[in-house]
Order: structure tokens, then C-alpha cells, then sequence
């Protein structure tokens, strides 16, 4: 039993002897409790100790304060219930991050208010940025799991997560398509890891894999980092789905030029430019058009992106080995393999 229980129940033990003993010759309330009570346990609950109330005003008043001592510790228990029932009927969830820049967490604390609002609909398990307590790995309804599964602890960690999980979510471009660190796939695989230690021996260098490598994923937030909006309007629906167990939401496949031509930009390709909009997933307000630069595909290939036309439309302003190395760069290289291959095969 926690002990906050057991000093109540002591409470209203000794409030019950009062009240059924002769009035005789009264006790200070210090006198009565004695020491049982450290520091700790006063200041969390000041308002149920006696010698926080009123003293009694005569013998004869003696029940009457018992009466108001036993009111308090009702009120106190009820409060107490009334919070933990509203928490337990909240769905609960937790974001956790393996190898990872954090960049995606922090999307989503860059939302603020909005953010926060959010989360109040919901019992926030673990969010490292912004609590210290140590998981207590309840179930959960959704986990959502930022970053690359790229050491023995992070896989042991998304198991963990994904075993709790009514739902596992993905939050970015490094979960979902291995992202910048994928790049050493490519390149000189192993011997990467020259570059960046002097001794290599002992150094636990594997192949980067994307998440759902390892466990099923039901949902993903693409890009790099995720959109904090797209995340406020999905986030309901996930909960949704996780609560009455209906289908999951689906991102509408449209390209980034979508959002590009909304937002007036004159396409880069009219010029001779590369970009890879046609092909990627929209939903980041086409930013890297919008600011001169070409869409790179941090979001990854959407549903019906027509690689083939991608690449003809591309051969004049890009060598095959450019268009190989940009794809490289959040992981989208082995994507367009397979895609090109599952379609060579029928
Ligand atoms: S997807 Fe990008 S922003 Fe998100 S964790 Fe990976 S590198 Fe950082
Ligand atoms: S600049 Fe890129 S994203 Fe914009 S319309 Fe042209 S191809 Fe599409
Ligand atoms: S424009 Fe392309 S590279 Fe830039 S954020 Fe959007 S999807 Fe990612």
C-alpha cells in the first residue's frame, strides 16, 4: 500500500477513536499522532492533519471537530479518485526517440500552445523533452517513435514500444526511411565509420534499417523534420483509431507541386532545374521550392509518384549519377529501387 493510503487510513483511525472514546481529558492532535508522521508526508497533505484545523473549542465540542476532521478526509479522497479516474480514462501515450537528431520532437514543441492543447486531451506517458519521469511502461494506446533503430538498445527499445503499443506511429524521415545516416549504405558501407573514428575496432557499425524492419508500423508522419501541422490534424483521427479500433487515416497522395503552385512559385523545372516534387509526397507547403532550392524527397515517394517520367523529365538537367546522390541523401535511393524493380517484375 503507498503510503500516502496508509497515513490516511491512520488518520481516520485516530479520528474514529476520538469520536468513540468517552470525552475524557483531550489529547493535543501532535500528542495524539505522535512522530508517525515524517516531513514528506505533512507537506503533501496539510489539509487532512489535525493540527492544521481548528482546535476544539471545549470537550464538549469534541465531536463536532471529529466531524469536520472526518469531512475534510472525505473531500481530500475524493478529489484524489476524481483526478486518477479523469487520467485513467484519457488514452495514453508516449514519444520516444532512438538515434536521432530530435528535430521531429521538437516540430512538435515549435506547435506551442497548440501543441500543448493537444496533449491535454491525452495522458502523456513519456516525452523526454519535457518531463523527467522515468517510464513506467504501462500500455499505451499510441507510441509514437522518432529516429533510426541503429544500436542493440534503440531495437530493444522500439520491441519494448512496439509490444505496448495499440498503435505505433512514426515520426519523421530517419524512422521511416533511414534519413541522413542512410547515406553510409551507400558509401563505402563499413569504412564510413574511418572518417569519423581513428580505431574502429569494437565500434558496433551495422547496416541502416528503417523501423518497420523491425516491427509493423501503423502510421507514418513523413519528412525531415515532420510538419507540426500535419500533425495536429492527424492526431485526433490516430486517436480515434486507437480508441474504437476503425481504419487508420491515410495522407492524401498529392505532390509537393501542389502546394508550390498554390503558393504562386514559378517551377523550377520551366527553367531547367531539377526537383523531385512531381514524384514526393507533398504536405510540407513545398518549403524548398519556395525558398530557390529543389525538393530533395525528405517526405518519400508517394503512392502513385511515376519515377520513370521523373527520371526522362530529369535527363537533361542532371546526370544519372546526380540523381542517384541527391536520392541518397534522406534515404530515398533503395525506395525508387524497389519501386522500379517490383515494376520491372510484372
Ligand atoms: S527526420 Fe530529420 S529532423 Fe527528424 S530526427 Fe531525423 S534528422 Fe532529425
Ligand atoms: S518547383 Fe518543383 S515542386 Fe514546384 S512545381 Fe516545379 S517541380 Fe513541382
Ligand atoms: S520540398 Fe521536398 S525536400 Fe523540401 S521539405 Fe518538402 S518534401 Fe522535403
Amino acid at each position: 500500500m503507498k503510503s500516502d493510503e496508509v497515513i490516511k487510513i491512520k488518520i481516520r483511525n485516530l479520528n474514529v477513536q476520538k469520536n468513540t472514546k468517552k470525552p475524557q481529558k483531550e489529547k493535543s492532535a501532535r500528542e495524539t499522532i505522535g512522530n508517525d508522521f515524517d516531513e514528506e508526508v505533512v507537506d503533501k497533505f496539510p489539509e487532512v492533519l489535525p493540527w492544521n484545523l481548528p482546535a476544539p473549542d471545549s470537550e464538549k465540542n469534541g465531536e463536532k471537530d471529529s466531524e469536520k476532521y472526518r469531512a475534510v478526509l472525505v473531500n481530500a479522497d475524493d478529489e484524489k479518485v476524481k483526478e486518477t479516474e479523469e487520467k485513467e480514462k484519457k488514452p495514453k501515450i508516449a514519444i520516444v526517440s532512438l538515434t536521432s537528431c530530435e528535430g521531429c520532437q521538437f516540430a512538435l514543441l515549435d506547435l506551442g500552445e497548440k501543441f500543448m492543447e493537444a496533449m491535454e486531451k491525452v495522458d502523456m506517458v513519456d516525452f523526454r523533452l519535457i518531463e523527467d519521469e522515468e517510464d513506467s511502461g504501462e500500455k499505451l494506446d499510441i507510441g509514437f517513435v522518432e529516429g533510426n533503430p541503429m544500436t542493440k538498445a534503440n531495437k530493444k527499445t522500439l520491441k519494448a514500444l512496439r509490444k505496448r503499443s495499440k498503435l505505433l506511429v512514426v515520426l519523421g524521415n530517419c524512422a521511416a526511411m533511414g534519413g541522413v545516416p542512410e547515406i553510409k549504405n551507400y558509401q563505402e558501407q563499413k569504412n564510413t565509420a574511418k572518417h569519423v573514428y581513428k580505431y574502429i575496432r569494437g565500434i558496433d557499425n551495422v547496416e541502416i534499417q528503417e523501423v518497420d524492419n523491425f516491427v509493423k508500423v501503423d502510421f507514418t508522419f513523413p519528412g525531415c523534420p515532420i510538419t507540426g501541422e500535419e500533425f495536429l490534424e492527424y492526431f485526433p483521427m490516430l486517436l480515434e483509431s486507437a480508441k474504437t479500433g476503425k481504419s487508420l487515416p491515410e495522407l492524401a497522395d498529392k505532390p509537393v507541386c501542389v502546394e508550390c503552385k498554390a503558393k504562386g512559385n514559378r517551377c523550377m523545372l520551366l527553367d531547367k532545374k531539377p526537383c523531385f516534387g512531381p514524384m514526393i509526397q507533398g504536405g510540407c507547403d513545398a518549403v524548398c521550392p519556395s525558398a530557390g532550392m529543389m525538393c530533395q524527397g525528405c517526405r518519400g515517394l508517394r503512392p502513385k509518384g511515376n519515377i520513370k517520367a521523373m527520371r526522362a523529365t530529369l535527363k537533361n538537367m542532371m546526370t544519372d549519377e546526380e540523381f542517384e546522390n541527391v536520392t541518397e541523401i534522406y534515404g530515398l535511393r533503395d525506395d525508387i529501387f524497389e519501386r522500379e524493380y517490383k515494376l520491372d517484375s510484372k
